[in-house]
């Protein structure tokens, strides 16, 4: 199987360097868990993960499309320009095929 440009962002764990649009951030606190996002987000990014009691936005993996955002019922999907690295723990919920 020929490499993604998905699959050298996770091997990586680093953004495309042409996306200059910042990242956007799930407000957990807001999220009833729906799923919206995770079907919204284009399968060419794959940066909604599903974690076992919420779900995330991995910043290395978005692009900042922002597709995501009005699928959101709560609207708790918002831009995240001071983000920081996904901690360790997230890269191991990111599957290779984001729709599997
Ligand atoms: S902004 Fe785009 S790439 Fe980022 S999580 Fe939302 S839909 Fe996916
Ligand atoms: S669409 Fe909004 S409420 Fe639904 S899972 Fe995503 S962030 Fe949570």
């Amino acid at each position: 199987m020929p490499t993604t440009g998905r699959q050298h962002r996770i091997t990586g764990r680093a953004r495309h360097p042409h996306w200059h649009l910042a990242p956007w951030l799930v407000q957990s606190s807001s999220c009833i868990n729906c799923d919206a996002c995770l079907k919204a987000c284009p399968a060419e990014f794959g940066a909604v993960v599903q974690r076992r009691f919420n779900v995330v936005i991995v910043p290395e993996l978005c692009s900042g499309c922002g597709r995501c955002a009005p699928a959101c019922p709560v609207d708790c999907i918002v831009e995240d320009p001071d983000w920081t690295p996904a901690p360790d723990a997230w890269w191991d919920d990111v599957k290779v095929d984001a729709r599997v």
